[in-house]
């Protein structure tokens, strides 16, 4: 595929396959030239686990006593969980419908390397601002140009997430039943994976003639009102919010930004997501639901064993493992574990020697805002990445995400389905893998018997 380089950066300049760098020049968005493999057996596994999960993740983020219980040692040092949860315990019953655009990381991992014997792991359940529904499917228009005619061709897995996205937009916009309403994404000022926000709202226009509203927080607090509880800006209610911003501290420097979210909240906008679902995508909620016992109180005993299959390890510092406690296993087999704090968007986790540091200047409080995460041993495999335009013959890891939709009013669900994929090629000696943050790139699946 090495000698289509050119081609493949055409068709991703002409397709949209786009984002700002670091220094916020416009570049293509990194890619891979060989779709990962897996087989028929593990992505039918993934793609039925979804509505699964998604069912798990809304009951959790509507039980506001479990969600208490068990953030509240974080919430003593980490003060944007703190703030959140105060947020949610205010305003949990103005709004009873949301809309859920999830998407449920793994990696594929098993005893042997053949593809058939890989079972998905669960890296992290995202539940906010989860990207790269239109960059994921341009990918794989990318990859039916490349291998047309060739081989490979008719195994590739077809793939689009954003006309699912935007068709669960506007069924929630309707539901909501008022006149011209719009779609209100909130958004970060520098924004790198601009592009992958534009064409969910060029398409809602195109599709559903559904205008969108695209403002940062502190502009919904300068521009937004309360009308008999609609959120109003510029004349427009908000009938679905959509968060592309607020999972961060880092866009909550400005006080004004806790305005602008608060005025959200209080609102009767559908939101994407609900605060609650916000907070179970916790990574300390995701440790608490690794026990048995919790996973029981949201799902029935045969979902119990498909869910948990998925889980590796995770522990709390204390926690006892074996003959000491987590975080002395940790420090003594470094490359085994992950800590992670309450945190997404990449770049927060602490791998190997960090880790150990960070283990051991932690102090009592602080140690309940961390968790600890067995590593996910996946085989490596070969790839050609292409970043800036220049590729690489690279021994990679995958990740896999499947995008799920779930659309509830109340206890009712009105859709709940698997909507399509994300996959993340990146270096095998690379840790991290964000894809915007440098360390990955877009790829798609070749699906094998
Ligand atoms: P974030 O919220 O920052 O996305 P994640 O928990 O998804 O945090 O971790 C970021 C990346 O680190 C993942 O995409 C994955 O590549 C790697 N990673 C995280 N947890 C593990 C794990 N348990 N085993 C192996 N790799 C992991
Ligand atoms: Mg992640």
């Amino acid at each position: 595929m090495l000698e289509r380089l050119q081609e493949a950066k055409d068709f991703a300049i002409t397709n949209g396959l786009l984002k700002y760098n670091t220094r916020y020049e416009l570049t293509h968005a990194p890619f891979s030239l060989v779709p990962y493999q897996v087989s028929r057996k593990t992505l039918d596994r993934m793609i039925a686990l979804t509505p699964l999960f998604n069912e798990l993740m809304l009951k959790v983020g509507r039980d506001g006593d479990f969600l208490t219980e068990h953030l509240e040692g974080v919430a003593r040092t980490d003060d944007f969980v703190r703030d959140l949860l105060a947020l949610y315990v205010k305003s949990e019953t103005v709004q009873p419908c949301q809309l859920m655009i999830s998407r449920n990381d793994y990696m594929l991992s098993g005893k042997g390397d053949a593809l058939s014997e890989l079972r998905p792991k669960q890296v992290e359940f995202n539940t906010i601002s989860n990207s790269f529904v239109f960059l994921s499917r341009q990918t794989y228009r990318l990859h039916r140009y490349l291998y047309d005619g060739h081989p490979h061709e008719s195994e590739l897995a077809f793939n689009d997430p954003l006309e699912e996205v935007v068709d669960a937009m506007a069924q929630a916009i309707s539901h909501y039943d008022y006149p011209q309403s719009c779609l209100l994404m909130v958004v970060q000022s520098r924004e790198q994976n601009v592009f992958d926000q534009r064409a969910i709202e060029y398409r809602l226009l195109e599709k559903h003639s559904i205008p969108t509203l695209r403002l940062s927080l502190e502009e919904v607090a300068e521009n937004g009102v309360l009308k008999e509880g609609h959120l109003t800006i510029r004349n427009r209610v908000a009938a679905l919010t959509y968060f592309r911003a607020a999972y961060t501290p880092e866009d909550f420097v400005d006080p004004e930004a806790w305005k602008g979210r608060r005025l959200i909240e209080a609102s009767s906008s559908i939101k994407i997501p609900s605060i609650g679902l916000q907070l179970a995508g916790a990574k300390k909620i995701q440790q608490v639901l690794g026990r048995p016992e919790i996973l029981r109180r949201f799902a029935t005993e045969e979902e119990v064993v498909r869910i948990a299959d998925t889980f590796v390890g995770l522990h709390t510092l204390d926690e006892k493992v074996g003959d000491a406690s987590a975080d002395r296993i940790a420090c003594r087999f470094p490359g085994d574990y992950v800590l992670k704090p309450q945190r997404e968007g990449g770049g927060n986790n602490l791998y190997d020697s960090e880790m150990v540091e960070r283990l051991q200047s932690l102090d009592g409080d602080q140690r309940q805002a961390y968790i600890l995460m067995e590593r996910i041993q996946s085989p490596a495999h070969a790839s050609l990445l292409v970043v800036e335009g220049v590729a690489a013959d690279v021994s990679c890891l995958s990740e896999v995400g499947r995008y799920g939709v779930c659309f509830a009013d109340g206890e009712r669900i009105l859709l709940n389905r698997d909507m399509g994929y994300l996959v993340r090629t990146k270096s095998a000696d690379q840790n991290e893998g964000g894809v915007c943050a440098g360390y990955a790139c877009l790829n798609s699946l070749r699906v094998v018997p």
